[in-house]
This record gives structure tokens, C-alpha cells and sequence, in this order.
């Protein structure tokens, strides 16, 4: 047989080929072009080849596969919209042939007459996953990396090579639209359980069981083109699919507020298509995947979610020519709240950590934070119980600043204080070797002061984290004035090894997520004041797209440090800079001693588990409250997307944000800003920049200047520009 550039081929003594997917430099084999090209050819030789009686298909790396290359699917994006200014219907047929490829490439291998096996080995997710199911035969293994997902609606779109139309001919139709709507993870079991795998086996069983499925005759025949076939539950004609259908998309609503196609798109699907022969329902798989590949929503999903998270993961801010550091320890200064969760994932990435504080009762209060987090992570059978005691012995509770005399770095996470800060500062900068980078965790006071406190300030920088460490991706780094490449490449380095996604923003008060979040905060305030009842406020936000409401997200982050953050911006710009009927109402809150959750009372109140919390009725009684027939939810809606969007705008304006791909993954990891819409500025971009500066006009006028359009925005409206091509990313690193 031929040579393959990313297969490998062995038929053995029984005749069963063995076809091995392992692309050259990849750490993880993914769907291209080239790939297609191959197993199309592999499927023809092995047919052709009278010695060939079946093949097992698996992986030479750790994973199976993470599915399609979506970098593929970006440059189809660049096509279309080259094509489709040229000729729209012509653009859509091409893209409707291109999307058929994958799903006829499959069928034809499911048809091919020879019975295949997948043999999944680890992550098998998305197109790989889809390939899996054209095969006769799949076994999985059962070691704990193996996950199966159909994931693509995280991204906007949905599996539009077969999987909408075999998962539902193997799993009943409920457990099939849950894990294609949701994209969630299946282990080797559960996939079984469902009839998405035909067995599973210890990892060096898995290639033997395989070729046995082909030896013990294995039919070529997929279950839905033999005759009489019939989908789990008998179709969509019974008695249970009359339950399931009418509630399918009530149930999808209450989870997407209709906010995502792509999701939506995966119930006509099954639907659709399970009233038809297979091979129409894979035409109306594809009809459907060719509309969503053309909304904004995928587009954006795929460019912010995937393309740019990567880019961004992958260090595209990281100055060039700064050999990588690889820590050998990190020090953290106050081991309070965040710092005690910060060594945490430090010493989950496997390196050692010292955690100082002010004396060794309180360092030592801060690893019991970390004993508490491994142990639930052992419970959860996130690591074994010897990893996280490997992961204990690398923190090294102390009170002496000595300890830090070999860090590289050195984060600090004392109290929220200029002069603790100052103090501490002294004390590490007597200790810290030369060439070391100092960070802080501040998340209100500016950088650029604080490396005032040092005498190296070009090795000073920020790293902001987010509550909870160990669960949010995000990590804000902050540059100061005099912040060198170095402390850059530093922090990123850092980032990277903890396995979050960082974002580099330049340095301003409340830095960029934080002054996006008091905006989404602030206009729940004006809504309160405008007597909108509270309930309305949350739900409006929730169907606008955003994880957790504002009154509730106040109340997490906890409703006396907006007044501390009110307090400390008159005192630096000014009575004029904080609405006054906020200060009132949050000093209200306070005095009330209605801080948040952590005081069990704020926006809601917090009854005893396992009760749910409830908004506080008392809210109804601090302002005239408007007939909710009267409120209009969408215009609700537009003002809280509306106001963080602003705030994004005027942070790139500022000069604070720079890369569009930083705003935009930005908002949504760091705040859950409506994925859908591939972030803030991509929600802009979206709707276009001059239907976005109407909105914010229109808003303007009845609701307050705080949405009046910017500059900036007036101007790339006249122009016609966007975002992404003003601030395009790429050109930037292309001219440097
Ligand atoms: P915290 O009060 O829980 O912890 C502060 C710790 O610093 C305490 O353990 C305290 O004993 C220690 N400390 C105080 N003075 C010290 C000194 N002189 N020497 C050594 N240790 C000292 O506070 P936190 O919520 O963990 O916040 C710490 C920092 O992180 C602050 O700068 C805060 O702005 C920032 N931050 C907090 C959050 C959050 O959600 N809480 C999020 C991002 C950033």
C-alpha cells in the first residue's frame, strides 16, 4: 500500500489492516483537507486489496482525535466572504458542497463493504467522533483520558458530518439531543451505556478486542441500511416521542434563550431527520450545517472560542527573544483568599510554591485551603490521591521572606491596602534575587503606583486572577509605565504553565474585566432606581445570554466592595465620578449589613441549604416599582449587553485593551459576556458598528449619557469599519 503522510498501514497474518492516524508534529491529530484526502485513498486501497478482510482505525498519540481543524473552518469563513461579495447564490452553493465532504467521506467508508472498527484510545471528540460512528464497530478504551464528546455546539455550530443523524440510531433521542446540545463529555462507559460504543476495554486490550470484532464477522452494514431498521424507541411516531418532542424545545429555551442556532439547528436535525432514509437525513444535516455556518454566531463563536483562545493561549502577546522561564519556585505573599488558591494551581502545574503571611498560623491556614481543595478534587476523582499529595509536599507554608531568596517569581495577594502593600513590598524586594519578577494580584489599585513601592520597577507587573483560581481561565495581566518585556514574558510564561488563558492589558483603574463587570453592575442600579422589579433585571439578563445576573453577581463579589470602590473613585476623581443615587442605594445595602452572599443577605437573601437563595422582597419596597407589563425586556436586555460593550470600546479607545481578541475572550471568560456573540467587541462587529452607534443613541437619549457613542465608535461607524480590521491583530504581527 502507499505511503501516507499522516497514516500508518499494517495488515496482519488475518488479514485486518491496522490504519494508524499520527500527523507529523502535531501533538494532536485533527481533521484536514490533507487528512480527508488520505483516508478517502485509504478507503479505496483497502477495498481494492483482496488480502484486506477489515480495518481497525486508531491513534499514535496520547488522544484519539480533538475532531476538525477549525483554523480549516476560519479560512472557509475568509472564502465565503471573498465568494460571497462576488456572488451570493454561487458562494452558498460551494460552501453547501464544501460542508458535504466530511459527512460523504464517511458515508462512503460506512458503505465501503469492508467491516472497520474504531478503536478509541483517549479524547475522541467532534469530527472524530463522527468518524467513529461510520465505523461498523467501536470499542473505547477505559483509561480515564479517554472522553467522547460532540462539542461543536460550544463553538456556535453542531456536528454536521453524520452525527446529528447516527447518534439518535444508536442512543434513544433524549440522551442524544442532551449530549449534542450541551457538547458535554462522555466517558468509554456511559457511551456504552447509550449504544454509542460496543465495548470497552483496558488500554493494551483495545487494538486485540478491535480486530476480534472483525474475526468474529463483524457485518459491513450500518444497523440503519439494513431493512426494518428502526431508532431506539421506535422513531419519532410512538408514544414516548410524543413526551419527548412538544418539551425538546421548551427545555432548549429555558437553557439557550433561543440565543444559539447552532443548538436549535441540532433539534430539526434529529427530528427532521429521523422521519427519513439515512441518506436524506444526512442532506438535511447538511442543508442546516450550511445555514449555520453562515451566522454571525458561528462566526464569531469559532473566531473568539477557538481560534483566538488558542492564539492568546499559545502566548500571542509574548515579547519575542525572552528565553521561557521555567519556574523552579513561586513565591505568594498573603495566603488569604486568593493567594491560598493561587499557590494551589501552581502546585497543581508542578511547581513548587512558598506561601508566606504574616506568621506561620496564618501561612499555615492558607495550605489547609489547598488540603481542602485537593481533597475534594481527589473525591471528584480529578487526580489520584497520590497526585495530590505530590501536589501538597510542593507548598511550603512559611512566615520568613527568606524562603523567596531562589523564586522566579513572587506573587503578592495581601490585603487591598497601599500601605500593607508598601510594607510588604520592602520586605520582599530585601529578599529577592536580582533578575526575579514581582507581581501583585491587586484588582483595584493601578500597577504603575504600585511599582512605585519597588526599585525595580521594570520587573514589576500585575497579575489579576479571578475568584474562584482554581476554576476561572482567565488571568488579567497588567502592565505598569515601566513594565519591561521581561516581567511580560514572565507572567505569560507563567500563565501558560498554570493553564489559564491571559489577557495583557495596559494599566487603568478597575483594568478591563472589572471595569466591564461595574458597568453590567451599574445599570442594574439604574434599573433598580427606575423601579424595574429585580426579578425582571435578572431574568432579562439571563435570555440577554449572561451566566449570572448582575444583583447576583454583586452579591459574589460582594455589594461593600462596589462602596469601598465608590469610595476610593471620589476620593481619587472626584464626587462627580460615582451617580449619587448608587452611592445611595449601595450605602443602603451596606448599612443594612446586606454585603452578599458571604454575609448570607444582599441583593438575595441566602436561606440555609438546601433551600435556594431568593431575591430580598425588601428591594420591592426601596423604589416605585414599575407594572412589569409595562417593562420592555429586550430593551432591558440591549442596555446591559449594550453598557459593557461601551465600556470594552472605550477601553480599546483608551489604549488600554489593544488586541480585539483580548476584549473578546476577555468578556466571556472572565465574565461569561454572552458567548454567543464571540465576545464584547464581536457583539459590536456583529450587528455592524453603525447599527451599534444608533442603538447607543437611541439609548442615550431615554436612559443617560453613559450610552452616548465615543469617538472612536462615531468614526469607524462613518467609515464603515470594524473592530477586527481597525485593530486587526494579525497585520500587527505581520508588520513586526
Ligand atoms: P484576604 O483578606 O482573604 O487575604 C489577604 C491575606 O493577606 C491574609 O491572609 C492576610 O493575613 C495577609 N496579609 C495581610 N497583611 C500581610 C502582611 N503584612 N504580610 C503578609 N501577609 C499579610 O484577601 P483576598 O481576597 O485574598 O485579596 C488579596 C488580594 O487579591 C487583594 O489585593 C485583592 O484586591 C486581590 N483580589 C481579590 C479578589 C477576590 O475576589 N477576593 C479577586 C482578585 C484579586
Amino acid at each position: 500500500m502507499t505511503d501516507y503522510k499522516n497514516f500508518k498501514i499494517e495488515t496482519d497474518a488475518d488479514g485486518i489492516a491496522l490504519v494508524t492516524w499520527d500527523m507529523p508534529g502535531k501533538s494532536m491529530n485533527v481533521l484536514t483537507a490533507e487528512v480527508m484526502d488520505e483516508l478517502d485513498a485509504i478507503i479505496d486501497a483497502t477495498v481494492a486489496d483482496a488480502a484486506v478482510k477489515g480495518v481497525v482505525f486508531t491513534s499514535g498519540k496520547s488522544s484519539f482525535s480533538g475532531g476538525a481543524d477549525l483554523s480549516m473552518i476560519k479560512s472557509m469563513f475568509t472564502l465565503q466572504a471573498e465568494e460571497k461579495a462576488k456572488d451570493p447564490a454561487q458562494a452558498v452553493e460551494k460552501l453547501f458542497a464544501l460542508t458535504g465532504r466530511m459527512s460523504g467521506l464517511y458515508r462512503k467508508l460506512e458503505t465501503c463493504g469492508k467491516p472497520w472498527v474504531s478503536a478509541i484510545n483517549g479524547t475522541c471528540m467532534g469530527g472524530a467522533f463522527e468518524l467513529s460512528l461510520a465505523c461498523h464497530g467501536r470499542v473505547a478504551s477505559n483509561a480515564k483520558s479517554v472522553k467522547i464528546a460532540l462539542p461543536e455546539v460550544k463553538v456556535g455550530i453542531f456536528p454536521g458530518a453524520g452525527g446529528t443523524q447516527r447518534v439518535p440510531r444508536l442512543a434513544n433521542a433524549q440522551d442524544a439531543l442532551q449530549m449534542m446540545t450541551t457538547g458535554s463529555s462522555l466517558t468509554g462507559a456511559r457511551a456504552k451505556a447509550m449504544g454509542l460504543v460496543h465495548q470497552v476495554v483496558a488500554p493494551d486490550e483495545l487494538i486485540p478486542a478491535a480486530k476480534q470484532m472483525i474475526k468474529d464477522g463483524l457485518k459491513p452494514i450500518a444497523p440503519w441500511d439494513e431493512k426494518g431498521f428502526k431508532a431506539p424507541g421506535g422513531g419519532i411516531w410512538t408514544p414516548a416521542s410524543a413526551q419527548l418532542w412538544p418539551a425538546a424545545p421548551a427545555i432548549l429555551r429555558r437553557e439557550t434563550a433561543g440565543n444559539y442556532p447552532g443548538a436549535l439547528a441540532i433539534l430539526k436535525c434529529v427530528y427532521e431527520g429521523l422521519q427519513v432514509p439515512f441518506d436524506t437525513a444526512l442532506k438535511i444535516e447538511q442543508r442546516y450545517f450550511t445555514h449555520i455556518l453562515q451566522t454571525t454566531e458561528a462566526f464569531s463563536m469559532i473566531r473568539s472560542l477557538f481560534i483566538s483562545m488558542q492564539e492568546l493561549g499559545k502566548g500571542a502577546r509574548r515579547p519575542a527573544g525572552v528565553p521561557k522561564t521555567e519556574f523552579k519556585k513561586v513565591g505568594i505573599v498573603g495566603a488569604g483568599f486568593m493567594g491560598a488558591s493561587i499557590g494551589y494551581v501552581t502546585a497543581a502545574a508542578g511547581i513548587p510554591v512558598v506561601l508566606i503571611d504574616r506568621d506561620q498560623e496564618a501561612a499555615d491556614k492558607g495550605k489547609s485551603v489547598c488540603e481542602g481543595l485537593t481533597s475534594g478534587s481527589v473525591a471528584k476523582g480529578r487526580m489520584s490521591k497520590e497526585e495530590g499529595e505530590r501536589l501538597l509536599s510542593l507548598i511550603t507554608p512559611t512566615a520568613d521572606y527568606a524562603a523567596l531568596s531562589d523564586a522566579d517569581l513572587v506573587i503578592e495577594a495581601v490585603f487591598e491596602d497601599r500601605d500593607v502593600k508598601k510594607a510588604v513590598a520592602e520586605k520582599i524586594e530585601a529578599v529577592l534575587p536580582e533578575g526575579a519578577i514581582f507581581a501583585s494580584n491587586t484588582s483595584t489599585l493601578p500597577i504603575t503606583g504600585l511599582a512605585k513601592n519597588t526599585k525595580r520597577p521594570a520587573q514589576f507587573i500585575g497579575i489579576h486572577f479571578f475568584s474562584p483560581v482554581e476554576k476561572m481561565m482567565l488571568t488579567e495581566v497588567i502592565l505598569g509605565k515601566e513594565t519591561g518585556d521581561k516581567a511580560l514574558a514572565t507572567a505569560l510564561d507563567y500563565v501558560a504553565a498554570i493553564r489559564k488563558t491571559p489577557i495583557v492589558v495596559n494599566d487603568t483603574r478597575g483594568f478591563y474585566v472589572n471595569r466591564c463587570v461595574f458597568r453590567y453592575i451599574g445599570e442594574a442600579y439604574d434599573m433598580l432606581v427606575e423601579g424595574v422589579p429585580a426579578a425582571m433585571i435578572e431574568n432579562a439578563a439571563k435570555m440577554a445570554g449572561m451566566p449570572v445576573g448582575p444583583l447576583s453577581l454583586n452579591d459574589e463579589v460582594a455589594v461593600d466592595l462596589s462602596y469601598k470602590i465608590f469610595k476610593a473613585a471620589i476620593a481619587d476623581l472626584g464626587p462627580q465620578s460615582v451617580d449619587p443615587r448608587h452611592m445611595e442605594l449601595v450605602t443602603k445595602m451596606v448599612e443594612d449589613g446586606r454585603l452578599g452572599r458571604k454575609a448570607g443577605k444582599g441583593f438575595y437573601d441566602y436561606p440555609p441549604k438546601p433551600q435556594k437563595k431568593k431575591l430580598w422582597p425588601g428591594l420591592k419596597a426601596l423604589y416605585p416599582q414599575q407594572k412589569p407589563e409595562e417593562v420592555d425586556v429586550k430593551v432591558l436586555k440591549e442596555r446591559l449587553l449594550v453598557t459593557i460593550a461601551l465600556e470594552a470600546a472605550r477601553t480599546v479607545e483608551e489604549g488600554i485593551v489593544t488586541d480585539p481578541r483580548e476584549a473578546d475572550v476577555g468578556s466571556i471568560l472572565g465574565f461569561g459576556f454572552a458567548p454567543y456573540t464571540g465576545g464584547t467587541l464581536s457583539y459590536i462587529d456583529g450587528m455592524g458598528v453603525a447599527t451599534f452607534v444608533d442603538l447607543c443613541e437611541k439609548l442615550a437619549a431615554k436612559y443617560g449619557d453613559h450610552f452616548k457613542p465615543t469617538p472612536l465608535l462615531l468614526d469607524m461607524a462613518a467609515k464603515g469599519e470594524t473592530f477586527y480590521g481597525r485593530f486587526d491583530p494579525y497585520a500587527k504581527r505581520e508588520a513586526a
